[in-house]
């Protein structure tokens, strides 16, 4: 199948491939839309098997970021860079610096940020050369990691998915958590805090010993996580969580959690919703980070100080469209995430029309 051919480019604007002799950098970078303003979305590192590989998860995650950035009502349409590389073995500044030159190239439509295997720390490397960067700490508009807000966004889904499936706080409910990283650890943290029980897992045993430590929760090994006796199950890793294998295992009412791309396909996504368990469409539900990075970029065009308040407002509201997707689900009978993706793509078309008009 050649690229034009690929369900995952539909729609796409664009698509940059990168590669850096000096530095060993492969990287893509595809832009979905700039109708609601300049795409953006972070990087992920990853030691894709192939180009292809690359390419089609790069794809689908832009797309993601077109619907995630119109979900949560910001000025900014979808994209998303990946690096292929090893994050743990293959990261070097000189690496970094090259990213950065590509952002620069694709000319201010694409603003990148972290993602998987990306930090504040790396990016600091990319904003030598280009400004095209947000999710930085150390000047006035920095942001910082935008982890705790996807957190935070991902705890309230939580609480609110529990409240609406299960009629209950999150007292006493059990959560399995797949993937304790950023994300998945603040998760951890809160849900612990709120007097939830965890169950957990990864495949970086420091990381979850780490958290086991702090709350308390069982491990189990990555493949089990899916026969968990759990109320929720919240993939907190990479995409795909939900598919044809693990969703007859799954016991869960609520599947919500920080992952991009947690359906394997839009099928299984209705086999969930056949199922009974009640979906948290992912790029809704995750949105607090991108919202966090949106108010870096807000900041650096105004020339203003990053204001934490605008954050908070704008996750508020992305909780109450969230409300609004279960709700019209509830009273139409179709699933969480046709809805959402009806929304997003009637927001995304409403500004291409707006534009083409001016
Ligand atoms: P991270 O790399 O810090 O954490 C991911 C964790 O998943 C790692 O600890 C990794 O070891 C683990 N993992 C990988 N494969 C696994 C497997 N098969 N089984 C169990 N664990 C596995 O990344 P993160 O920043 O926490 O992001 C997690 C997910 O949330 C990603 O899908 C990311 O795209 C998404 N997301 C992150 C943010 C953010 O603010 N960081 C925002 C929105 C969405």
């Amino acid at each position: 199948m050649t690229l034009f051919d690929s369900p995952a480019f539909e729609g796409h604007e664009g698509v940059h491939a990168f590669f850096d002799e000096k530095s060993g950098l492969k990287c893509i970078i595809a832009v979905h839309s700039t109708a609601r303003g300049p795409a953006a979305g972070g990087c992920r590192m990853w030691p894709f098997p192939s180009a292809d590989a690359a390419l089609e998860d790069a794809l689908r995650l832009s797309r993601a970021m077109s619907y995630k950035n119109a979900m949560a009502d910001l000025d900014l349409g979808g994209g998303k860079a990946v690096i292929i590389g090893d994050s743990r073995t293959q990261k070097t500044p000189v690496l970094f610096e090259a990213f950065g030159r590509a952002v620069e190239e694709v000319g201010g439509k694409y603003w990148t940020a972290e993602d998987v295997g990306v930090s504040p720390a790396d990016l600091m490397h990319a904003r030598k050369t280009t400004r095209y960067v947000a999710g930085l700490t150390g000047h006035d508009a920095a942001s910082g990691d935008p982890s705790p807000v996807t957190a935070e966004g991902v705890f309230r889904g939580i609480a609110l998915g529990v409240r609406r499936a299960l009629n209950r706080d999150l007292d006493g409910v059990t959560v399995a958590i797949q993937g304790v990283g950023h994300v998945g650890a603040y998760l951890a943290d809160k849900l612990h805090a709120a007097g939830a029980k965890l169950v957990i897992t990864d495949v970086n045993e420091e990381a979850l010993r780490e958290v086991a430590e702090r709350t308390g929760a069982r491990v189990v090994a990555p493949g089990a996580i899916f026969d968990a006796e759990a109320e929720v199950f919240a993939p907190c890793a990479l995409g795909g969580a939900i598919n044809a294998d693990t969703l007859p295992r799954l016991r869960a009412k609520v599947i919500a959690g920080g992952a991009n791309n947690q359906l394997a396909d839009l099928e299984i996504g209705r086999a969930v919703y056949e199922h009974g368990m009640l979906y948290l469409p992912d790029y809704v539900i995750n949105g607090g980070g991108i919202i966090n990075v949106a108010g870096e970029i807000r900041a650096i065009a105004r020339g203003e100080a990053f204001d934490p308040a605008w954050v908070e407002t704008k996750l508020a509201r992305l909780m109450q469209t969230l409300d609004e997707i279960l709700d019209l689900s509830k009273t139409e009978h179709r699933p969480t995430h046709e809805v959402a993706n009806e929304i997003a793509k009637a927001r995304i078309s409403g500004a291409a029309e707006k534009r083409a008009a001016a």
